[in-house]
């Protein structure tokens, strides 16, 4: 297809990791030499002219959306990882899942009091992963300028949780 746009390289996969979800499935979109520069392009072309200090990823996709943006901004890159994973002193913050709650870590001295940070991750479902990975960049005084994702799923309203909260909120495409 000429002209494929960004949502176009995102393959769906039904019944992943439990029967009944569409697993939107990034690897197609990344493993694309097109599709990874037309995303990273458009992930921070809202920012470009900005001064952004540190790019946030979440584990793990944002990892790899992350490093790219970071480079592309000129800016550091710091990770938010479950739990378990950062080797120095963290801080921790515990969200909800469908079934049970998980944490993601960052380390205390991943940025300095007043940062100006874009937050990046792969996909925006219930925006829970979001929120808390926003929890802890303000423990540590950051600055948040926005938070930029791929796919938004409006449906499970993360979006909307977010914007509540006075996020700005940059995403590529949406999937019902
Ligand atoms: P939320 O916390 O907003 O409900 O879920 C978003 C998090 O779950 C993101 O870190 C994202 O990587 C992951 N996630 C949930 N559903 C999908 C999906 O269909 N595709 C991908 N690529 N990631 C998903």
């Amino acid at each position: 297809m000429q002209n494929k746009t960004v949502r176009d390289y995102i393959r769906t996969i039904p019944d992943f990791p439990h029967k009944g979800i569409l697993f939107r499935d990034v690897t197609t979109l990344f493993a694309d030499a097109r599709g990874m520069r037309l995303c990273v392009d458009q992930l921070v072309a809202p920012f470009t002219g900005e001064k952004i200090d540190v790019v946030a990823g979440l584990e793990a996709r944002g990892f790899i959306l992350g490093g790219a943006v970071a480079h592309q901004l000129g800016s550091g890159f710091v990770p938010i990882r479950k739990k378990g994973k950062l080797p120095a002193a963290t801080h921790e913050q515990e969200y909800a899942l469908e079934y049970g709650t998980a944490t993601v870590e960052v380390h205390r001295d991943a940025l300095q009091p007043g940062a100006r940070v874009l937050m990046v991750d792969d996909l925006l479902a219930t925006g829970g992963t979001a929120k808390a990975g926003i929890a802890l960049l303000e423990r540590l005084g950051a600055e948040i300028i926005g938070c930029a994702f791929v796919v938004d799923l409006p449906d499970l309203g993360g979006r909307a949780v977010l914007e509540d909260m006075g996020m700005p909120i940059h995403t590529l495409c949406d999937f019902d």
